[in-house]
């Protein structure tokens, strides 16, 4: 299987974020995509290729374009009006505040475009954003092409991008740009299966009232676990994407006997859908040792969910999302890649 990884991820670094009161450097970090680089490599997994350009106009059939436009100027504005620190937002247009109207100042106009403050934007972020969703596009290409599957090393990850707002470390949707990218080559039908401990509320946002593009979400329970507002499982599409949307929202402390008997129902549904192509937004914050998540799969564990999805018998293109047990991130994310090779 190819990877496809950029080096500039690497400029979206030293940046910040607010975690129980107190300012701390981020959990979403370069080391994230170094380390898994280096694991591709231990294991001799496949080549691995930088991504080639693209324009934005991929990102904007799934975000609004105004939306696109606005993230290369966040840094340059920050910078210019004289502030410091990591760029991010401090005030939503929330339930009885105004949603229509785009301020003017920096800070607002993040707050506009984000639902939380957890997508910072440090001097090299723009690049890195771009180079993820190129890094999407380029491995979604090689299995358009005819490889059976390919491995988008994606940093910054993706899945929280609705199609106007950043958060949780997502500023571009790279799952949702790649599954749309297949819909505008001809695929009919595409599944997204996101198995990454937190939902993927943008990918769901993006997708909701569509029959074409299948989202399948494995997750923790938005009750208590973040993103909070979105996730339950009787969210399951609207108007002509009614019964597209499917939500697996699951206790903190789940074990992967109970997560595992959510995927096989996941791909049961998934096989029946008949997509072209299955999108697998690869998060391993599932792991028992993750900094910020409670579930309990263990490293043991990756494999089997790479070899249950090679079952499926389909074109697979796995975007990494999330994962922050940093020495572990290499193991777990590249053992489903192996399991789904040997699978
Ligand atoms: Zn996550």
């Amino acid at each position: 299987m190819k990877t496809i990884f950029s080096p500039l991820h690497a400029g979206h670094s030293g940046q910040t974020e607010l975690v129980a009161g107190a300012i701390v450097p981020g959990f979403e970090k370069p080391s994230r995509a170094e380390i898994i680089k280096a694991r591709v490599e231990a294991v001799k997994l496949g080549p691995i290729a930088e991504p080639e350009p693209h324009d934005l106009s991929a990102a904007k059939r799934v975000h609004d374009a105004a939306y696109i436009d606005f993230l290369p100027t966040v840094w340059p504005e920050w910078e210019a009006s004289g502030r410091g620190g990591s760029a991010m937002p401090f005030t939503w247009p929330t339930r009885g505040l105004r949603g229509d109207v785009v301020p003017k100042t920096i800070e607002a106009k993040l707050g506009f475009y984000s639902f939380d403050a957890g997508a910072p934007f440090v001097r090299g972020t723009w690049d890195a954003i771009k180079s993820s969703c190129d890094t999407a596009l380029t491995a979604a290409r090689l299995v358009k092409e005819g490889q059976r599957a390919a491995f988008a090393l994606c940093r910054p990850p993706g899945h929280h991008a609705g199609s106007a707002f950043m958060g949780g470390y997502c500023f571009i949707n790279n799952a949702a740009v790649a599954a749309q990218w297949f819909r505008d080559q001809g695929a009919s039908r595409v599944s997204i299966l996101d198995v990454d401990y937190h939902h993927g509320n943008g990918t769901q946002e993006i997708f909701y009232s569509r029959p074409d593009v299948q989202v399948i979400n494995l997750h923790g329970d938005p009750m208590t676990e973040y993103p909070f507002f979105l996730g339950h499982a009787d969210e399951k599409g609207a108007g002509p994407g009614e019964g597209f949307n499917i939500n697996y929202p699951m206790p903190f402390g789940t074990t992967f006997e109970a997560w595992n008997a959510s995927l096989e129902d996941a791909c049961r549904k998934l096989a029946a859908y008949a997509p072209d192509v299955v999108v697998v937004s690869l998060g391993v914050d599932t792991f028992e040792k993750d900094p910020i998540s409670h579930f309990k799969l263990v490293s043991e564990d990756y494999p089997r969910i790479g070899g249950r999805i090679a079952r499926l018998g389909l074109p697979t293109l796995f975007v990494m999302e999330g994962g922050y047990a940093v020495d572990e991130i290499g193991v777990n994310a590249v053992g489903v890649l192996t399991g789904f090779e040997e699978g």
